[in-house]
C-alpha cells in the first residue's frame, strides 16, 4: 500500500492535475487566469488526501483490531507535521525520510536517556537546525544539490515555432466593452467605459496612474465583478463567467506585478498555459510539452527551460509570463504593464517581442504609460482618466488630443478646454 500510495503520489507531480495543484499553491490567482478551475482543484485535493488519510486509518484500525481517540494525541499530530516538514514537503522521498529519520532519532539518542532532559533538548534542537538551514526539507536540500549538477548536462534538441492562430476568422471586433463600471464603494474606478478592439493589431490603454487601467482589466479577466455593462468576446458574452473559463475562452493575460509559479520551472509554467482545457491539444503530453518549448523559445528563453523562475530577472520573468499567456494560444493579449520596471535594452526587447507576437496574427491589449513604447507599437490608443474614457482613436491624433496633453500634466480637463 505504501509503495503504492508513494507512487501515485511521486507521478502526479507531472501530471496536469499535479501542475494544476501546484500552481493553485503558489498563486491561486494567476492560476485562475490560467485557465485553472481553482474550486475544483482543490476539491480533488481534499479528496485525495482524504482517501490517503482514510487508507491509513483503515489499515490501522485492521492491524490493531481497535481504535480509540486517545491513540491520536495532539503531541502524535505534531510529529506527523514534523516528520513531512523534515523531510521535505514537495515529494514522497521526503515525506519517507523524516519518517525514517524520526523513528530512528530517539532510538540514536537513547543513551542520553540517564540525563533528565538532555534527550528532549537534543532532539528539539536537531529539528529546529534542520527546518532553519534546510527550509525545503532534507529532500529538497538534497535535490538542490543534484539539479545544479544537473544542469550542465546537454540540452534537448531545438523546439519548434510557435504557432499563434488569433481566434481564426472570427469577428472583426475581438473585445467590446459597453459601459463598463467597476464601482469600489463611492469611488468610480471604471465609470462607464466604452471599448472596441479590433482583430489584429496592438490596442493601448494609457492614463495616469489610477485612471483605472488594471481594474479594467481585472473586470476584464474576471477577477473583479462588473457593477455594470457587459463584455464580449469574440462576439461571446462573458460579463458573468469565471477567469478560467473566460482563459478558455480565449483570453490570455500578464499581470503589472508578475505572477509567476515560483517553485515550478519555466517550462512548467508554460506548460500549465500550453494544456488550457478545450485547446486541441490538451489531452495529448507531447504535443503540449512541444507547444510550451514553442512558447518559451519565442521569447528566447528555452536554453533555460528547467530552471526554477524565482532564479530569473525581471526581465526574463515578464517574457516567461508572457509565453505562459501565448502558449494557451489566446484570442487576445492582455498585457498589463509589461515594460514596468525594465531596463532600456530590455524594453527593446520587449518591443520587438510586441511585434513579432502582432506579426503573427494575434490581437494584443496593453496597458502602459512608457509613452515611447506605446507610440513605437500601438496603432490605435484608448485613454483612461478618472475611470472616464477620454480619448479614443488612431495614435497619432489620440496623443495631440488636448485632453490627454492635460491629463498627462496633471491639470483638470475642463481648465484645459
Ligand atoms: P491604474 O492601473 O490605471 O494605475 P487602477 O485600476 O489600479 O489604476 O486603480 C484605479 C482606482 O481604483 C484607484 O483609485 C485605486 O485606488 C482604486 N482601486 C483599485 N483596486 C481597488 C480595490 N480592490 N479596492 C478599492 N479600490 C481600488
Ligand atoms: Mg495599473
Amino acid at each position: 500500500m505504501l509503495a503504492a500510495a508513494g507512487y501515485g503520489e511521486w507521478r502526479l507531480r507531472d501530471t496536469p492535475l499535479g501542475r494544476a495543484m501546484r500552481a493553485v499553491r503558489d498563486n491561486e490567482l494567476a492560476a485562475g487566469v490560467a485557465g485553472i478551475d481553482v474550486y475544483r482543484t482543490k476539491v480533488v485535493a481534499f479528496a485525495l488526501s482524504s482517501l490517503l488519510g482514510g487508507l491509513g486509518g483503515a489499515l490501522f484500525a485492521g492491524g490493531f483490531a481497535y481504535v480509540s481517540p486517545d491513540q491520536f494525541s495532539f503531541a502524535e499530530s505534531v510529529v506527523f507535521l514534523t516528520m513531512v516538514l523534515l523531510g521535505g514537503v514537495s515529494s514522497p522521498v521526503g515525506a519517507a525520510i523524516g519518517t525514517g529519520l524520526l523513528i530512528v532519532l530517539p532510538e540514536w539518542l537513547r543513551f542520553l536517556k540517564s540525563v533528565p532532559g538532555l534527550y528532549l533538548a537534543i532532539y528539539g534542537a536537531a529539528v529546529i537546525g534542520i527546518i532553519l538551514f534546510m527550509p525545503d526539507g532534507i529532500w529538497g536540500f538534497i535535490r538542490g544539490r543534484l539539479d545544479r549538477f544537473k544542469r550542465t548536462a546537454a540540452r534537448p534538441a531545438s523546439a519548434g515555432t510557435l504557432a499563434l492562430s488569433g481566434g481564426g476568422s472570427g469577428a472583426a471586433t475581438v473585445l467590446e466593452l459597453r459601459r463598463l463600471s467597476k464601482h469600489f464603494g463611492g469611488l468610480k474606478a471604471v465609470d462607464a467605459i466604452d471599448l472596441a478592439v479590433r482583430r489584429g493589431g496592438v490596442h493601448a490603454l494609457i492614463g495616469p496612474n489610477g485612471s483605472g487601467k488594471t481594474t479594467t482589466l481585472n473586470v476584464l479577466s474576471g477577477l473583479y465583478r462588473a457593477t455594470g455593462g457587459s463584455i464580449l468576446l469574440n462576439g461571446r458574452d462573458v460579463t458573468e463567467l469565471p477567469p478560467h473559463i473566460r482563459t478558455r475562452a480565449g483570453l490570455g493575460r500578464t499581470f503589472q506585478n508578475i505572477r509567476l509559479w515560483r517553485s515550478m520551472t519555466a517550462l512548467e509554467n508554460v506548460t500549465v498555459g500550453a494544456e488550457r482545457p478545450g485547446s486541441p491539444i490538451a489531452r495529448d503530453g507531447d504535443a503540449v510539452l512541444a507547444r510550451a518549448r514553442a512558447a518559451l523559445a519565442f521569447v528566447g528563453l528555452e536554453a533555460r527551460a528547467d530552471e526554477v523562475v524565482a532564479g530569473f530577472s525581471y526581465g526574463h520573468q515578464r517574457a516567461i509570463e508572457i509565453a505562459r499567456a501565448l502558449a494557451s494560444d489566446p484570442v487576445l493579449l492582455l498585457l498589463d504593464e509589461p515594460g514596468a520596471g525594465l531596463n532600456s535594452s530590455e524594453k527593446v526587447e520587449l518591443r520587438d517581442l510586441l511585434r513579432r507576437i502582432s506579426a503573427r496574427g494575434l490581437t494584443i491589449l496593453i496597458i502602459d504609460h512608457d509613452m515611447t513604447l506605446v507610440t513605437e507599437v500601438a496603432e490605435h490608443i484608448t485613454v483612461l482618466n478618472f475611470g472616464r474614457r477620454i480619448a479614443d482613436g488612431v495614435a497619432a491624433d489620440v496623443l495631440s488630443h488636448p485632453d490627454v496633453i492635460a491629463a498627462y500634466l496633471g491639470t483638470a480637463p475642463d481648465a484645459a478646454a
